[in-house]
């Protein structure tokens, strides 16, 4: 929770209409489109003129959330985006702790900047760009902190169905459709609350997962064949390489879940996925834990990356099959 005082400059800041801008991270994913357009709402009901920056493209799964189309795109218009920023009053990072999640562009601009930030944020370790850090680890998604935030300014009575749709397309990616273990009795008492106020849960479960193409599951299908057991490190992982990604006319956002599949086996309490990406020339990895192990330390220590204990994210410059050679041998040094 915020400090009193932090809530009061907040709220004094908000008490007059202002230029915001909401920022989520690259590649954002349910929890960070739907706390960034949960907040636009909220903030254009209360006369504020507001603008989502998104650093790149979103997938196209989260495209019906209201006000979607009229999210800004940093890398495809960053002179307009620049200039936006430049004429902002103050500007929200959700979603994530450190600048270099928005890309090494737009981590530039928002440097240059002289602008108040505010970080609404759930993952380990923030760095301190922000005046206003609303950061706990505790939370299943920002979506949740949102929703607090929303509360501690004691307006929760402006959640009206568009703000809660929003806000519970991100609390359901976030937990696994409420599996994950930092799912609790005040994420389903929110949720509650949210239905209440509108959300048609069934509608946003068939728009989040029910609208899959053919060549995704042809994916999915790929990435399963392609999957490693290492039952001596209780570990599995799933490579795709970019021409399989290609074979089946890859869309943003068609691997988006499919890591989880390496915990699903018995027995097996890490896993990783290695996603080829020649555009970036990188390779975009996700991994998972169950348990103690922690992978926010692990992608930190070994793939200048993070995230939270039991899933992080990460990257690296080798090649794929060079880059998966490397996680072995992490495995067996570790195991040493
Ligand atoms: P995913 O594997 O789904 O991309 O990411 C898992 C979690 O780790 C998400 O909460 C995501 O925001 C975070 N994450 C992903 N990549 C990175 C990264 O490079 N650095 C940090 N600090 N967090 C990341
Ligand atoms: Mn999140």
């Amino acid at each position: 929770m915020m400090t009193a005082n932090e809530i009061d400059a907040i709220k004094n800041i908000l008490a007059s209409p202002k230029k915001i801008i909401i920022i989520p991270h690259r590649n954002p994913d349910g929890d960070a489109m739907g706390s960034t357009l949960g907040l636009y709402h909220f903030l254009l009901k209360q006369k504020h003129q507001v603008t989502v920056i998104s650093p790149n493209e979103f997938p196209n799964f989260l495209a019906w959330l209201p006000a979607s189309e009229k999210v800004l795109i940093f890398e495809k218009e960053e002179h307009k985006c620049e200039d936006i920023l430049d004429k902002s009053d103050f500007i929200f990072t959700l979603d994530f702790n450190a600048l270099h999640r928005t890309g090494d562009i737009m981590k530039a601009s928002l440097e240059k900047l002289d602008k108040t930030f505010m970080m609404i944020d759930h993952h380990e370790l923030p760095d301190n760009y922000a005046k206003y850090t609303f950061s706990d680890t505790t939370y299943g998604s920002t979506c949740e902190m949102v929703y607090d935030f929303i509360d501690q300014l004691s307006e929760k009575n402006l959640i009206d169905k568009t703000i809660a749709t929003c806000l519970y397309t991100g609390i359901v990616t976030d937990s696994g459709s409420f599996r994950f273990p930092k799912t609790t009795g005040k994420t389903h008492r929110i949720v509650a609350d949210l239905i209440d106020k509108g959300v048609e849960n069934n509608k946003v479960h068939n728009q989040l997962f029910d609208t899959s193409s053919y060549n995704r599951l042809l994916i999915l299908g790929k990435a399963l064949q392609n999957m490693k057991l290492l039952p001596e490190f209780k570990t599995t992982y799933i490579t795709l390489s970019q021409a399989e990604l290609d074979s089946f006319n890859y869309q943003k956002g068609d691997t988006e879940g499919i890591v989880n599949y390496g915990l699903s086996i018995a027995g097996i309490d890490f896993t990783a996925i290695f996603i080829e990406n020649t555009a970036e020339g990188i390779i975009k990895i996700s991994f998972r834990s169950e348990g103690d192990f922690d992978v926010n330390q692990f992608s930190r220590n070994y793939f200048g990356g993070g995230g939270h204990k039991n899933a992080a994210g990460g990257k690296s410059d080798k090649t794929l099959q060079e880059t998966v050679l490397y996680f072995e041998s992490i495995l067996k040094e570790i195991k040493k």
